[in-house]
């Protein structure tokens, strides 16, 4: 089996279970008690908070840990039913963790502006510009990289805009952080969602950056963890593998991400001249290192990742959320896309574990998937 749907989830990092395993068995201890076995406890939980506000240069108690990406974005965005209901401006390509918290503030009466993007999947600042009213919008989120077609979007010229018309600016970076440099100061956001198990941490695991002077709302009341914003016992194990997870991702990221392009583009490459009739969808250059998404014509994205899967090759159509709800992408068809077309999507994401020779094998199967779907035989 050749494992290449990285951006669904990532393997869990051989050095995050090493990491985790004494906190699942003999340091089990509740954090919040004041014995010395559980002191060490805390003091793990302190150390993977450092490692994580490291990662993106921000402070440690900037960072608030959550169940995920989901409940990052969905904190952020909820925390504005507190005021009087303003405005928000966010994009038609948002991973639907924001794009459904946004209908609950539509049902508490907030404006919501969903900005289009360009036929690669980016965001004109001009488009942001123009839309942001300034004392009414309140918060401009838009993600950092999108994760069906792995663009990238100039996120410090779109949070300088929010800024400079007062208003807060979230990313959603569930998709970037581990696999390209991020650093909350250069892109100058108050709020920043990651998810551990994106980088090889375990699932279920995640945090909210939120800039010190940016005040918040408790998303859960009770005991009072997480300086009283979100209550309830620590998943210690869990932080303990995503901050050693993110501290192993950031370590060459630089040189992981410049080798996990090489992979990609050859995979792109092999692919395109190999068989007509195949085209990139997103950002040529401005893309995730390890992302690969193509419309294939006349080739279900269904029948072919099953085609795929039956050869032990593993890959999506799309979003692996989405993938099972019966409709073409949202994504592909706010890119200019046809209905036709968003039922022919194919990504196949790899990460620094994939091998050149596995990159030259998915390329083959995906060629030869195609053509025998097509009906063309294999040659
Ligand atoms: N945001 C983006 C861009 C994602 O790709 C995902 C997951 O696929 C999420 C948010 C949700 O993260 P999680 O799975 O940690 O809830």
């Amino acid at each position: 089996m050749i494992y290449a749907d990285m951006a669904a989830t990532t393997p869990l990092d051989p050095v995050a279970l090493r990491a985790m395993l004494p906190y699942l068995e003999n340091d089990f201890y509740n954090p919040s008690a004041v014995y010395p076995d559980a002191v060490y406890v805390k003091r793990a939980l302190h150390r993977s908070r450092a490692k994580v506000a490291q990662a993106i240069g921000a402070a440690p108690n900037e960072i608030y840990f959550t169940s995920g990406g989901t409940e990052a974005d969905n904190w952020v965005l909820k925390d504005r039913i507190y005021s009087a209901p303003y405005h928000i401006i966010t994009t038609r390509i948002e991973h639907k963790a924001i794009l459904n918290a946004c209908r609950v503030l539509e049902a508490f009466g907030w404006r919501v502006t969903y900005l289009p993007v360009d036929h690669t999947g980016l965001v004109d600042p001009a488009v942001l510009e123009a839309a942001i009213e300034p004392g009414h919008t309140k918060l401009v989120s838009i993600m950092l990289a999108n994760n069906e077609v792995g663009t990238i979007q100039p996120i410090k010229e779109l949070a300088e805009i929010a800024h400079k018309n007062g208003a807060a600016f979230h990313t959603d970076a569930v998709q970037a952080v581990g696999h390209i440099p991020v650093d909350v100061e250069e892109l100058g956001v108050d709020f920043l969602s990651l998810s551990g198990h994106k980088f090889g941490g375990p699932k279920g695991t995640g945090a909210l950056y939120v800039r010190k002077s940016a005040p918040m709302h408790p998303l859960i009341d009770g005991g009072g963890q997480e300086w009283g914003l979100r209550s309830g016992t620590e998943n210690v194990p869990g932080i303990v593998g995503m901050g050693a997870a993110i501290e192993h991702a950031v370590s060459f990221i630089t040189e992981d991400a410049k080798e996990v392009s090489a992979k990609r583009d050859m995979l792109v490459k092999q692919i395109l001249s190999e068989v007509p009739g195949v085209a990139l969808t997103g950002a040529e250059h401005n893309r995730l290192p390890g992302h690969a998404s193509f419309i294939v014509d006349g080739v279900d994205s269904e029948t072919l990742v099953m085609d795929l899967g039956n050869k032990g090759i593993y890959v999506s159509a799309g979003s692996a959320c989405t993938s099972s709800n019966g409709k073409p992408s949202y994504v592909l068809k706010a890119m200019g896309y046809t209905d036709r077309q968003a039922w022919c999507s194919l990504r196949i994401t790899i990460g620094t574990e994939t091998r050149l020779a596995e990159v030259k094998e998915i390329a083959a199967a995906v060629t030869s998937s195609i053509r025998t779907l097509r009906g063309e035989g294999v040659r």
